[in-house]
């Protein structure tokens, strides 16, 4: 660790607290890559590392994605330098000629680079231990380490992560693009650092997360402005949708444990309830299918599906979840006429008479399959998902949703809309809704 006075070193200090800084530090990030820009490789390390930060307590303010060009990763961390505290970069530190992140910062901070020797020698007993023999030079790129520089160990790879400061006092943490390598120099050293030398000016945020399924997001937004909420200025909310419901995320500045924030989410969600009740469900992962596999577990219920135009995805899902023999016996992915007919019992004179698409033929897979695998209830989904195969009276998009418990049989026809992977999506959701809403309905 150097302990250079110039502009660009690593001091390391901990940050001036009150001198003229914002009360609450702010970062950005830096993706570096080609590939990112052509749409090939997602920018997970950046998305992961705007949470990491958030979580620590920092306002990430914005993120860049650039190519591995030097004007535009000068132009891009050069940008990031003047508008936050902590600067991200990952991306482009490997030994390989375009990986020019690590020459292109040191110029952009006036900093020169020399070989360490630790940093060598790391790079060397890795090499031979992995039966390579002798480094490349070109590798040796890796062990060129700007003045002044902290070098952050990479346990899981070559390419070392680095903190330097900006004569702005900026941070700038260099780290590789390999995601793993990215999370764990992140983890181990970068943390660390960031939570000694902003300590008392972070503040961090906390999140509850309430789930919505089967109530599009204008419909909740008014369900919720309905409630007429007093003015809450410790919690925000934000409507957050996709293809399985709404997520309505209440944040609240401070720690997640701290008292104080539990009861202002608590009484946040409390004034809630009322406009989410009918819509909302529980779960750890944020997944229906959990929260269905405790309600039929606490009841002792078992379930079978009988799935066409979902070719399965219920039954997937389900199973997703570790535990779900206790409570999903199986399925039956009846996709053609015959196989209705024969695994699950449908009178192939319904299908003739009122189609595969239909609420008698719904009804008849979901309690013919509860039947023959001994379920206390039964699942059925038919419908069109498209693109093609709608008509006048079944557009693309009806489907037939069917449950069959104890005897008693309900249905109910959906009109989705999207391509067909939405409509299998909504589809699966929405049986899943239906049964857990019947579920509710009774006692465990
Ligand atoms: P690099 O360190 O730029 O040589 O990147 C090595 C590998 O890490 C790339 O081939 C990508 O697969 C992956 N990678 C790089 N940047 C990112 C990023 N921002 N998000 C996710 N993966 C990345
Ligand atoms: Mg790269």
């Amino acid at each position: 660790m150097g302990g250079s006075p110039r502009a660009g070193a690593w001091r390391g200090a901990a940050a001036p607290v009150g001198g003229g800084f914002p009360p609450h530090p702010r970062a950005a990030i830096v993706s570096v890559g080609d590939e990112l820009l052509l749409g090939e490789t997602v920018d997970t390390n950046g998305t992961w590392l705007a949470r990491q930060l958030s979580d620590l307590g920092f306002r990430v303010v914005r993120r860049w994605v650039v190519g591995d060009v030097p004007g535009e990763i000068r132009k891009g961390v050069g940008e990031a330098l003047s508008t936050a505290e902590v600067v991200a970069v990952t991306g482009g530190l490997g030994p390989t000629p375009d990986d020019l992140t690590l020459p292109t910062v040191a110029g952009l901070l006036g900093l020169g680079l020399a070989l360490d020797t630790e940093v060598l020698s790391g790079l060397e007993a890795r090499f031979q231990a992995r039966g390579f023999g002798v480094l490349p030079e070109e590798a040796k790129a890796m062990a060129r380490v700007p003045e002044g520089a902290r070098v952050l160990a990479n346990t899981r790879g070559s390419a070392p992560g680095l903190a330097l400061e900006s004569g702005g006092g900026t941070v700038c943490v260099l780290l590789p693009g390999v995601p793993a390598e990215m999370k764990g120099i992140f983890r181990d050293e970068v943390a660390p650092l960031l939570r000694a030398r902003f300590s008392s000016r972070l503040e961090p945020v906390s999140h509850r997360v309430i789930h919505t399924t089967g109530i599009p997001e204008s419909l909740l937004a008014r369900e919720v402005a309905r409630l007429e909420l007093p003015a809450d200025p410790t919690v925000s909310m934000a409507f957050l949708p996709d293809l399985r419901g709404v997520r309505l995320r209440l944040t609240a500045r401070g720690r997640p444990g701290d008292p104080g924030v539990q009861e202002a989410l608590d009484r946040f969600e409390e004034r809630l309830e009322p406009a989410v009740a009918r819509f909302r469900y529980r779960s750890q992962v944020g997944d229906l299918a959990e929260s269905l596999g405790q309600a039929l577990l606490i009841r002792n219920q078992t379930l079978a599906t009988a799935e066409s135009c979902t070719g399965g995805l219920i039954a997937k899902r389900m199973t997703d979840h570790p535990g779900s023999s206790r409570y999903f016996l199986g399925g039956v992915v009846a996709y053609a006429n015959p196989v209705k007919e024969a695994l699950l019992g449908v009178d192939p004179v319904l299908l003739e008479e009122k189609g595969a698409v239909s609420r008698e033929v719904a009804e008849a897979m979901a309690s013919g399959v509860a039947a023959r695998f001994g379920a206390s209830a039964g699942l059925g989904i038919t419908g069109v998902a498209g693109p093609g195969g709608g008509t006048e009276l079944k557009p693309v998009g009806t489907v037939w949703i069917a449950l069959s418990v104890g005897g008693a049989v309900v249905s109910r026809r959906e009109f989705f809309t999207g391509p067909r992977e939405d409509v299998r999506e909504r589809g699966a959701q929405a049986a899943m809704a239906l049964l857990l809403r019947e579920l509710e309905g009774t006692e465990p």
